[in-house]
């Protein structure tokens, strides 16, 4: 018998390797005490998407109003009413299921008209897409089909999880987020020792907010006569001049090989996508088994048809975001905070250890602001952090009450840069 008498996030590591249901029954006496103790905020039962929502604890009935600093529901697309009558529309239409995987069946005419929309967004010709379930499994699904034994990943570090996922049957070499030194020496090392070798980065980092150095990757890659693939999910909808993204950012619209994206997070939605060459999403098509054997997009997805219009008929909404952003990085600068080189909406508050984050995180919450508490193996171990994200419709006021809460926390546990010590 494991009895959890102090908090810490490090009792789970030290769980025995037991028979996996003893495991998942201490590992809920765990997370029992870590909800009781107020030290996890994780899974906490809200009612929507919003600037500001009710939250409450899985343990206590009573909601809380909160300022939302933990969505990706960038733009609020998912409150805005075109988009949900588009999707109640899209449901009216064509029911409430695809009812099928797409090759057999589950291919419907919204299915093909986003997938022409996603490439049409992109400056691609129309067969350059193809639209998965997830984000994650537009990812991963996409790589087990594309990379074998034979070929080699060279991955960014900081890469999203779904990414490692998609790369188990092929070799990886790794580099330090961003070391363009490195990345040469990964490619040259690499060089005439596989069929394929693809880079793949994100271009929003989705814990730290900085960008990928994408021009000199870019650079590097074709050098060496690699190809790029790019996960700009919390890029798209955001960032760019007309919100194609941080490929847009850096003029690669038309160049990047493979371009993975969301639709999860600024077109308010759920599901993901791969552009890339017309053949390459062909072969997707008949090739990757989550195309296969699973379902995609609902007919709500109808209501995504509208929100990437909304991307260009609605720009003030990525401006007022881009507003946010920047109101609530020279706030929490002006406390002191580490915000590290974030240059997005996503905006960390680095703590380091990941019993104060947890702390931190507790105080915010009593203060009415919910965020996410970021620890191992989200981050690495001594990079704990609070996750904030910002949304195009938060208010002044909102933010204020954030602010107000974050600088109430650091006098409380001293989080600022020159008073952390760890
Ligand atoms: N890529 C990145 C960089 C992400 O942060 C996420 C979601 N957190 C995904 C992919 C997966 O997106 P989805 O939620 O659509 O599965």
């Amino acid at each position: 018998n494991i009895t959890f008498s102090k908090a810490s996030f490090k009792d789970f590591e030290s769980i025995p390797d037991l028979d996996v249901f003893q495991r998942a029954g201490i590992f809920k006496d765990f997370t029992d005490f870590m909800h009781t103790d107020g030290q996890m905020n994780f899974r906490f039962v809200t009612n929507g998407c919003g600037p500001s929502i009710e939250v409450r604890s899985p343990y206590h009935d009573a909601p809380k109003e909160c300022v939302s600093l933990v969505s990706n529901d960038y733009l609020n697309f998912t409150q805005h009413p075109e988009v949900k009558a588009a999707a109640i529309k899209g449901i009216a239409d064509y029911g409430t299921g695809a009812g099928a995987s797409p090759l057999i069946g589950g291919y419907h005419t919204y299915h093909l008209e986003l997938e022409n929309k996603i490439s049409a967004f992109f400056g691609r010709p129309k067969e350059s897409s193809i639209v998965y379930t997830t984000g994650y499994t537009a990812n991963s699904a996409t790589l087990l089909a594309l990379l074998g034994e034979k070929d080699c990943a060279i991955v960014d570090m900081a890469v999203h999880a779904s990414i490692y996922e998609g790369l188990l049957h092929t070799n990886i070499k790794r580099f330090p987020h961003n070391h363009t030194d490195r990345l040469e020496r990964a490619l040259k090392e690499s060089q005439s020792r596989y069929l394929t070798r693809l880079v793949i980065i994100d271009g929003v980092y989705s814990q730290d907010g900085d960008f990928a150095r994408m021009d000199e990757i870019y650079a590097l890659t074709k050098q060496y006569g690699a190809y790029l693939m790019v996960d700009d999910a919390h890029g798209i909808g955001v960032i760019g001049k007309n919100g194609r993204g941080c490929i847009e950012h850096f003029g690669l619209l038309d160049k990047v090989d493979i371009i993975s994206g969301t639709l999860s997070k600024a077109f308010g939605h759920i599901g993901g996508f791969i552009v890339s060459r017309p053949e390459i999403a062909n072969y997707l098509k008949f090739q990757s088994r989550q195309q296969v054997f699973s379902s995609t997009a609902t007919p709500a997805s109808a209501g995504l048809l509208k929100a990437m219009d909304l991307i260009d008929e609605e720009p003030h909404w990525r401006y007022a975001l881009a507003k946010n952003a920047d109101y609530f990085k020279k706030g929490l600068l002006d406390l002191k905070l580490d915000i590290g080189s974030t240059e997005s909406p996503i905006i960390p508050v680095k703590i380091g250890d990941a019993h104060k984050t947890a702390m931190a995180a507790r105080l915010l919450f009593d203060a009415g602001v919910y965020a996410n508490c970021i620890v191992y193996p989200g981050v690495s171990r001594k990079d704990a952090r609070i996750r904030t994200s910002l949304m195009a419709t938060h208010t002044r006021e909102h933010l204020d009450k954030a602010l107000n809460a974050f600088e109430y926390v650091n006098q409380k546990l001293k989080i600022s840069k020159y008073e952390r010590h760890t």
